[in-house]
């Protein structure tokens, strides 16, 4: 029997996982930059905070969470997003008090039970932010301005930004029975999900990708135009905000996003070096997140971005940082005493901070210089009997061909000029 990974899940390589790294240090970075403080939670939590912040009628908690009962009988979930646990964590720590303002971030896995297919995964990654405490557009403009910062710093530019406003739970119900009002006459022939949603979640018709299903919706009326005084001014806020930034954006009426608990502002940044799945990033204002998960009145507002379609984009057109995965030193033995002493001192120049590799096949000579020159070692030197004696070596340059002596007993020195 041979074990294989689940379908939907990707081992991250040596040879990828620097191009990962890279990204994970940019994105704490710009987090430190914009000053987030990083929060990690458990990747698995009870089912019922998942149900209640993202909505029973979502497909993520209606078809696609990894739901399990563990031995005790209780109903618990792979976290499918972040900011469930994050205001979880926020709540049980009364993190609030502390300060009436808190930002915070996250990078780490999470898991739904989607189709696979490019830029999809049942397993994969997400970075994100949340601040929680104000209602201020300010921070709708800098989540948004987070995320992009990230994209701008890998090089990437092929993206765009795109806005809207889903109103809140005065402007909302009204605005919702007019649009399944002009939903009535086209609903026979929506395609059926679209048809399942005209009661209970006719938003999400809006932003639906059938497209017979938007020719039908063309003229339907958006909530961007139906709302209050109080969401219009934040709405329009939002947008100032975004233009003194010299960011670029277009307001997009039919954006709801497929999670339940936005109010105001929600955004998403595509990319067009994706495929059909080219959501690089989503986020939002969730005012009323905080008390339904049995907080304070808290607002708040957040985003979460794709690690793999980030580093899906990133290959196609980003700049990839050349990492150095070289050996300076690749210390060749020829006898066992030899490989004693080139043990220790590996470690004495490791500590140093010298990136030192030796041989632990106990192969030949000639099968070492092979090895050091498949790592693409800067240096080499042939360590026996003889040099142990003499305390001296030949270190070769292994990009020019030439040696020189070297005191065995000083080679940081060496290798440091
Ligand atoms: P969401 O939490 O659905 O708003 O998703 C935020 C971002 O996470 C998306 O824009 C994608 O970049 C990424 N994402 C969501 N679901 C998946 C998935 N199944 N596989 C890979 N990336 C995903």
């Amino acid at each position: 029997m041979k074990f294989k990974s689940i379908r939907g899940t990707k081992d991250v390589l040596p040879g990828e996982v620097e191009d990962w790294q890279y990204v994970e240090e940019t994105v704490r970075r710009v987090m430190r930059v914009f000053n987030y403080r990083e929060i990690r939670t458990p990747v698995f939590e009870q089912t019922g905070l998942f149900a209640r912040s993202i909505g029973e009628l979502t497909d993520i908690v209606s078809k696609e969470m990894y739901t399990f009962k563990d031995r005790s009988d209780e109903s618990l979930t792979l976290r499918p997003e972040g900011t469930a646990s994050a205001l979880r964590a926020y709540i049980q720590h009364s993190i609030g008090e502390q300060s009436p303002l808190t930002k915070l971030y996250y990078i780490g896995p999470m898991f739904r039970q989607e189709r696979p297919q490019a830029g999809r995964l049942r397993q994969f990654h997400q970075f994100g932010a949340e601040a929680l405490g104000s209602p201020s557009p300010q921070l709708d403009a800098e989540m948004m301005l987070v995320a992009l910062q990230v994209y701008r710093e890998l090089g990437i530019r092929e993206f765009t930004l795109k806005i809207n406003s889903v109103g809140c739970e005065r402007c909302r119900p009204p605005y919702k029975l007019k649009l399944i009002e002009a939903l009535q006459s086209v609903r026979a022939r929506l395609s059926p999900e679209s048809q399942a949603r005209v009661d209970q979640n006719p938003l999400r018709v809006l932003d639906s990708k059938d497209e017979n299903d938007q020719s039908l919706t063309r003229d339907v009326p958006l909530m961007k135009d139906h709302l209050c005084p109080e969401c219009s001014q934040h709405f329009s806020e939002v947008q100032t905000l975004l233009q003194k930034t010299s960011t670029s954006f277009v307001i997009d009426g039919r954006l709801v996003r497929g999670l339940d608990y936005y109010t105001k502002t929600a955004f998403e940044i595509t990319s067009t070096a994706l495929g059909s799945q080219d959501a690089l990033a989503g986020g939002g204002r969730y005012d009323l997140l905080v008390e339904e998960l049995g907080g304070k009145q808290t607002p708040g507002v957040g985003f979460a971005a794709g690690m793999e379609r980030l580093l899906m984009v990133l290959a196609k057109t980003g700049s990839q940082k050349p990492q150095d995965l070289r050996p300076a030193l690749f210390i060749v033995t020829i006898d066992e005493d030899a490989r004693r002493w080139a043990f220790a001192e590996a470690q004495n120049l490791r500590f140093k901070g010298i990136r030192v590799e030796v041989d632990y096949l106990a192969r030949s000579v000639k099968a070492q210089m092979r090895e050091a020159n498949r790592q693409q070692a800067r240096f080499t030197i042939v360590v026996g009997e003889t040099e142990l004696q003499s305390r001296s070596a030949r270190l070769k340059n292994m990009e020019t061909g030439s040696d020189s002596a070297v005191n065995l007993d000083d080679l940081e020195t060496s290798l440091r000029s």
